[in-house]
């Protein structure tokens, strides 16, 4: 197939065009460089730079590209960040995503297979989370993404658009080739790394007294080439509707730091620090649906190795992207 990816530079755009190219589809990445890396678009994908808050830059890829489906992932995804701008959010995520659909309308493009997020539920009612929970989001940043499962709702019942929501828990990890280089970085795990690099001089873990078994924050942590198989299976067949992509098990911030302890053989000093706001205790997938309907089967769940690719990654490529 043909697939138009759109955040194709970035870190989970850019690992599944990878996957994509392997299993023989054509990609063409649309992205406008603001947060990805060029180097991180694979060599086999055609590069279109161009920003979906311009309809017509977008417009005019869809055109000249026609994919048999969409992979959207271009968007804001900083929790913290969306507190402190709304705007950037709703413009990006929404109007950038209302943009993207309507080009796919206007140009006949039937599926798209969208980037959703456990962000959705906010704090939720029940753990694990199956996708029956109440979306009741907890920042503009779950907010943006809900709104645009709503658009696409819609588009599907008045327009036929076929949308799959895949709703991510952690992702993590990396290929060979394709890691996780965010500026200013702010997820966990490239964090404890860092300090494992001697690019800083101790992690902070944010919050010791949540009603958690070690008093950190646990998560679901999954592995970007599980992430990407599922949209790949979400290509085939007529799937629509949410799917949550997790490995249905947590790992609380002190748990992950001494696996990473052990990955890299530093002591990664760790000191405790105020509570992150808008952090819920406990996010853990149920993710049966996916398992059962698309049939995938996450083949990295091990925190362990998880880690060890990531820290393979980051070996290889201390500055990030910068030098590649
Ligand atoms: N976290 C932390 N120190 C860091 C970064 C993250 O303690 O330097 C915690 C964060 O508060 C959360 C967990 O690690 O409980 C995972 O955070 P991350 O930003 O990686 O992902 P999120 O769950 O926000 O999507």
């Amino acid at each position: 197939m043909k697939v138009l990816v759109t955040g194709g530079a970035g870190y989970i755009g850019s690992v599944t065009t990878e996957r994509l190219l392997d299993a023989g589809h054509a990609v063409c990445v649309f992205d406008n460089l603001g947060r990805g890396h060029r180097e991180a678009v694979d060599g086999r994908a055609e590069l279109f730079v161009g920003d979906l808050n311009h309809p017509g830059e977008i417009g005019a890829a869809m055109a000249s590209v026609r994919p048999d489906a969409v992979m959207h992932f271009a968007a804001f995804a900083l929790v913290g960040e969306s507190m402190q701008h709304p705007e950037m959010y709703f413009q990006n995520n929404v109007v950038g995503g209302l943009n993207l659909v309507e080009a796919m309308r206007k140009a006949g493009v039937p599926k798209i297979i969208f980037s959703s997020t456990c962000a959705t539920y906010g704090v939720p009612e029940r753990v694990p989370m199956s996708e029956d929970l109440p979306q009741r989001p907890a920042n503009p940043y779950g907010e943006s993404k809900l709104l645009f499962e709503k658009m696409l709702r819609w588009y599907e019942e008045l327009h036929r658009t076929q949308a799959v929501f895949l709703r991510y828990f952690n992702a993590c990890g990396a290929t060979e080739k394709f890691g996780e280089d965010h500026e200013p970085e702010t997820h966990l795990i490239p964090n404890v790394l860092r300090v494992a690099l001697g690019q800083s001089p101790a992690v902070s873990v944010f919050g010791g007294d949540y009603p958690t078994p070690d008093g950190t924050c646990v998560r679901d942590y999954i592995h970007i080439v599980d992430l990407a198989e599922a949209h790949i299976l979400a290509l085939t067949g007529n799937h629509t509707g949410p799917f949550n992509l997790g490995n249905g098990s947590g790992f609380s911030v002190q748990e992950v730091i001494d696996v990473a302890r052990e990955v890299t053989g530093h002591p990664i000093p760790a000191t405790v620090s105020p509570r992150r706001p808008g952090d819920p205790p406990r996010l853990v997938a149920a993710a049966e649906k996916a398992r059962t309907v698309l049939g995938w089967k996450p083949r990295y769940g091990a925190i362990r190795t998880i880690v060890e690719h990531a820290w393979a990654w980051h070996r290889a490529h201390p500055r990030g992207y910068r030098g590649a």
